[in-house]
């Protein structure tokens, strides 16, 4: 195999990462503006051409339909192409702030962690936007000697890292704040880019971002990935015994030490035998190499023979390697069957995460020690066609989802005598941490969607206005007749009074006499 090529496939990737960390926001807001048929409704720009061109390219397809909305979320937990993924960050910080396994999060971290047990710290090396990034950073760093800018490369402990995840474990479990949400770079560079292309603005994250990348330009170089970064952390814990591995050629090595240099990671492959665990198979080092003395080896520790000191892992037999070549193509294709629950096609694992998407309808209760959060989709349905609403009840105590069976009924709310039943009351099972049910209102109207659940003992109905269509507003514009006619009564009236005032005064009032006037009070002699 040319040792040029991994390097190509890798650029593929990187490149294709950030194709669909680009594509994520703008199929989002696809979906989005598709449920709620305003794609015509879209001002000119940048936007509004995406959103058409990729509505354009699915046309009436349904495989394409299909494709564009089950490819959502963010690269801390997203839906491609169906298949649920989440970073295995994301699921230890769910675990630790939920204090429960949830299955559908486990499933979805079958894939990435699997990769990771195989290849180590690939995602690192491969997928990350933010390596992606402060590889280009790196490239900045040679022109600070253009600039007559003294190039400064502070070495801190790799150990930090490992520190780090365990205390923002150790955080997250004590408080439930998802704090490495807010300071992980591939969540932080998709949220940011979700805000960017919904145009609700940026966040704080891009100043962490530059933070990051100026203090790798001029203080550390791979500071972060090396130092800090609680995910790489624990990407090289999974990949502690991986099988992919850069294997040194001794008899070829002639210690020039151009694969040190080249390093990002600050790894030393002409010293060992095989890479270790902070090694992101990123394949630099054997395209540097100009011995061939370095190249990618599939290694188990403890079996065959011994090649070379180091750590003591040994070289796979071929029936082993096919073994591991179908498993790796087995985990790829394996059908995840993570649902999560999902509010715009986005996965939340967690109770409400507070993704950049908010709901187009969303109306919160309470009722006991019960958190009551109703969505419905589309926001503003359209008679005939079918809405779905969902409630997401957890016990704000134990932050655990509800999951006995509520009961709902809608009526259609009538301005005079009784509203209207237009959808009996059916009883609905939790399912993925919601209840949820789909239903088509018949016209144009004001409904209410009636809630019926157990607390503490006692059925408690919880009432949900939603306005479906356009209707007319009978309430309103008898409302405001009556106010007007009201109102009208109140300054004719007074405008009487006044008359009769005047004219009793006119009446009373002698010609030749003057008025006695005691205090502020007007009188007149007898
Ligand atoms: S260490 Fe963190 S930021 Fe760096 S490449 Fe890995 S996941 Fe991305
Ligand atoms: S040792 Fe080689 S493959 Fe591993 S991170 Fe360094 S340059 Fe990349």
């Amino acid at each position: 195999m040319s040792k040029q090529l991994v390097p190509f496939m890798r650029r593929i990737v990187q490149i294709a990462s950030i194709a669909v960390l680009a594509l994520l926001p703008i199929f989002a807001l696809t979906t989005h503006y598709k449920a709620a048929r305003a794609i015509g409704d879209l001002p000119d720009g940048w936007r509004s051409t995406a959103i058409r061109g990729v509505d354009a390219a699915v046309g009436e397809s349904n495989s394409r339909r299909q494709m564009v909305e089950t490819t959502q979320g963010t690269f801390w937990s997203a839906r491609i192409l169906g298949y649920s993924l989440s970073d295995p960050l994301a699921g230890a910080e769910a675990i630790v702030s939920s204090r429960s396994f949830y299955v559908p999060l486990l499933w979805s971290l079958v894939v990435p962690i699997i990769l990771s047990v195989l290849l180590g710290r690939v995602f690192c090396g491969w997928i990350c936007p933010m390596n992606t990034l402060l590889e280009l950073v790196d490239r900045c760093r040679r022109w600070l000697g253009l600039l007559e800018i003294r190039e400064r490369d502070v070495r801190f402990s790799k150990g930090t890292k490992y520190l780090v995840l365990a205390v923002s474990l150790g955080f997250v479990a004590v408080s439930s704040v998802p704090f490495l949400a807010m300071i992980y770079p591939p969540a932080v560079i998709s949220r940011e880019l979700h805000l960017f292309v919904f145009g609700t603005g940026i966040g704080v994250g891009v100043y962490l971002i530059l933070a990051i990348c100026v203090f790798e330009l001029f203080v550390s170089r791979r500071w972060w990935c090396r130092v800090i970064c609680p995910g790489g952390g624990l990407y090289s814990l999974l990949g502690r015994f991986r099988l992919v591995r850069v294997q040194r050629n001794e008899q070829n090595c002639v210690q020039c030490g151009d694969c040190v240099t080249t390093c990002q990671f600050d790894l030393r492959p002409m010293l060992v035998a095989q890479t270790g665990m902070e090694c992101t198979n990123c394949a630099s080092c054997i395209q540097a190499c100009d011995s061939d003395a370095l190249s990618f080896a599939f290694v188990l520790p403890g079996i065959t023979k011994q090649r070379g000191k180091g750590h003591g892992q040994k070289d796979l037999p071929a029936v082993a390697l096919k073994v591991v070549l179908i498993a790796l193509v087995f985990t790829v294709l394996l059908p995840s069957t993570a649902l999560g629950h999902h509010i715009l096609g986005l996965p939340h694992y967690s109770y409400k995460e507070n993704y950049p998407q908010a709901p187009t309808l969303e109306y919160p209760a309470t009722t006991g020690p019960y958190d009551v959060l109703m969505t419905s989709y589309p926001g503003r349905p359209v008679p005939g066609e079918a809405a779905t609403i969902a409630f997401y009840i957890k016990d704000r105590n134990t932050n655990r989802p509800y999951d006995q069976p509520v009961a709902v009924r809608v009526l259609q709310t009538a301005t005079f005598g009784d509203n209207t039943i237009v959808h009996p009351s059916t009883t609905h099972q939790a399912f993925d941490n919601q209840h949820r049910f789909t239903i088509n209102f018949p016209e144009e109207a004001e409904f209410v969607v009636e809630l019926t659940m157990q607390v503490e003992g006692q059925q408690e109905v919880i009432p949900f206005l939603i306005v479906v269509g356009n209707p007319t507003a009978t309430v309103s514009v008898v409302v405001a007749i009556v106010l007007g006619l009201a109102c009208f009564l109140v300054v004719v009236r007074a405008i009487k009074i006044k008359q009769q005032k005047r004219s009793a005064d006119i009446t009373i009032l002698e010609p030749n006499e003057q008025p006695l006037i005691t205090g502020s009070h007007v009188a007149t002699h007898p």
